[in-house]
């Protein structure tokens, strides 16, 4: 890895763990001289094809295995798909872990929760700092995105800067005043350049502009203004301050108090206060326990539950089983966030809720009372104008996203061999001739099922799938090994499996017919276990795919006696 061999400087190994082909469990390392960087630790939550999965976690085997050359973990910014991962990769080995004040507050939870807080060294560095971190000078930029305090990160290397955008968007007005920092960016594109830029592709296939953060107080001022005297209950991500501050704001104004429900919200807010991220007057925070005894008009509640999660806050309102709160018609609920792909479904659902409810529900499709917190293709355009980068990798995106960034990437002028589309797992190396791929790490889907981390595969979730779908048919059939023979007629038991005259039948034929394989099996002299049940599998399992064109899970139960 030294650039002993070549004379030079020692070239850059950049290898990526997950975030390329989802958005989710961002991770990626930064590799000079041996030593490594880890940029993010992120999860993703699972898609509806992985049944029974908690949490998906970057395969941490490549960090595990060369744990001894880790010298930190470096955090752009405070969201799940980017720190939430930090509570599995610290049980393997102890971390160092660098962002801003209010990335590690949020990032803490879970390691917290996790029992782990002896594993994990919190290391504060404030916007624009540069300090040497194991191998490189990391730099930490000031961006605009949907939690406060993101950054992008420039890393000064060998071989000149890699700049990583973090998740950003460029609000020229935001609510903290504190601008993506593109000054700097276009000075480090002057001089000395930027060999590589890795850049967000979240909204690549978005034309135009995302609009302020600030665009949406304005919508929500004047929806409290319109319903003067009613109730109101919004709900949005418990990480977007901004948001909850934009909330706060227009709730004040109009004469309302403010209340938090939900564990995170409260978590939160009392963190961000403390950080002094977020202003809210003593006198104008209740507890959720006392909006019951005040008029409707002056209430305003700030929930968890914008995903639809079936357990959350928002979930259990529109169900009636708040056990804090209850709805009542003429009440309002705002929902200030965008379902994340995956969970329309679920949003929906408690929107029907809120319905039947008679309560009115504000969201992003009747206001503007949502931007997101990613840049669209105006602003990915203007950041590579103003980096002028001589590479490019796109991150932070489904497949497509990072396809179409790269074409935008094309656009701006820089030629195809400069832009290189990774993937999880893939490793690149960056050096004086350009960036190279360098092989593959393994990259695949890590699952957490409860307490069970990476024991959970593919075959386990295509049992499961299989069990949802279609069902499971057992046969129980006893033989008696000695006299090789079957003793009386197989037994059949079935769950998930739809019963009606034809697959009755089915079943009834299949028990003689499991006996007579079974029969003949032991009559070519088959004792064992394994051949038997194979035995029963297949001529059951070929019956009912003929007669009932389904496929069960079969299960063959063989006693011996
Ligand atoms: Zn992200
Ligand atoms: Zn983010």
């Amino acid at each position: 890895m030294t650039g002993a061999d070549g004379g030079g400087p020692a070239p850059v190994r950049i290898v990526f763990l997950g975030g390329l082909g989802e958005i989710g469990r961002n991770c990626a390392c930064i590799e000079v001289d041996g030593r490594i960087l880890v940029l993010d630790v992120g999860i993703m939550f699972p898609d509806p094809d992985m049944p029974g999965v908690d949490l998906v976690l970057p395969d941490f085997s490549y960090l595990r295995e060369n744990a001894e050359r880790v010298d930190g973990v470096v955090l752009t910014h405070g969201h799940e798909d980017h720190v939430g991962g930090l509570a599995y990769l610290a049980r393997d080995f102890p971390l160092t872990v660098y962002g801003s004040e209010l990335t590690l507050g949020l990032a803490r939870n879970r390691v917290s929760e996790a029992g782990l807080d002896d594993q994990v060294t919190w290391v504060p560095v404030v916007d624009g700092e540069r300090r040497r971190i194991g191998p490189c000078d990391v730099e930490f930029i000031p961006v605009t995105h949907s939690v406060p305090h993101a950054f992008a990160i420039a890393f000064h290397t060998p071989q000149g800067v890699v700049l990583h955008s973090g998740d950003f968007k460029l609000d020229l007005h935001p609510v903290d005043g504190r601008r993506t920092d593109l000054t700097r960016m276009g000075a480090l594109g002057a001089d000395p350049g930027v060999r590589l830029l890795l850049c967000d592709s979240t909204n690549a296939e978005e034309p135009g502009f995302t609009p302020s953060e600030t665009t949406v107080g304005e919508t929500l001022r004047k929806v409290f203004l319109a319903r003067p005297g009613r109730r109101f209950v919004v709900t949005s991500f418990a990480s977007h301050l901004h948001r909850i501050q934009q909330v706060v704001d227009a709730a004040i104004a109009g004469g309302r108090k403010v209340a938090t429900l939900g564990r995170s919200m409260q978590k939160n807010v009392a963190l961000a206060r403390q950080l002094g991220v977020l202003a809210i007057p003593d006198d104008s925070l209740v507890d959720i326990g006392e909006v019951e005894d005040l008029p409707p008009g002056q209430v305003c509640v700030i929930s968890t539950g914008s995903q639809g999660e079936p357990m959350s806050a928002l979930a259990r309102l529109a169900t009636g089983d708040n056990r804090f709160f209850r709805l009542r018609p003429d009440d309002v609920v705002v929902i200030s966030a965008h379902p994340i792909p995956g969970n329309e479904w679920s949003v929906g659902k408690v929107i029907d809720g809120l319905h039947r409810l008679g309560v009115e529900v504000v969201h992003s499709g009747v206001e503007a009372v949502h931007v997101s917190g990613h840049a669209r293709r105006g602003e990915l355009a203007t950041l590579h104008s103003v980096v002028r980068p001589e590479h490019v990798i796109p991150v932070h995106g489904e497949y497509r996203h990072l396809v179409n960034h790269a074409r935008l990437a094309e656009t701006m002028g820089i030629s195809s061999d400069r832009i290189v589309l990774c993937e999880d797992g893939d490793a690149v190396v960056l050096d004086e001739g350009g960036v190279h791929r360098d092989g593959t790490v393994p990259g695949g889907y890590l699952f957490v099922d409860g307490s069970t981390v990476g024991d959970v595969g593919h075959g386990l979730l295509r049992d499961r799938m299989v069990l949802a779908e279609e069902g499971v048919v057992m046969i129980v059939a006893t033989v008696d090994l000695r006299a090789a023979d079957v003793v009386g007629v197989p037994q059949v038991v079935t769950r998930g499996w739809a019963v009606d005259p034809v697959t009755e039948a089915v079943l009834e034929e299949a028990r003689t017919a499991v006996a007579d394989a079974l029969a003949h099996a032991l009559a070519e002299g088959n004792q064992d276990h394994e051949s038997l049940s194979r035995a029963a599998r297949k001529v059951l399992g070929r019956m009912i795919g003929t007669r009932t064109r389904r496929r069960p899970m079969i299960v063959p139960v063989i006693v011996t006696v």
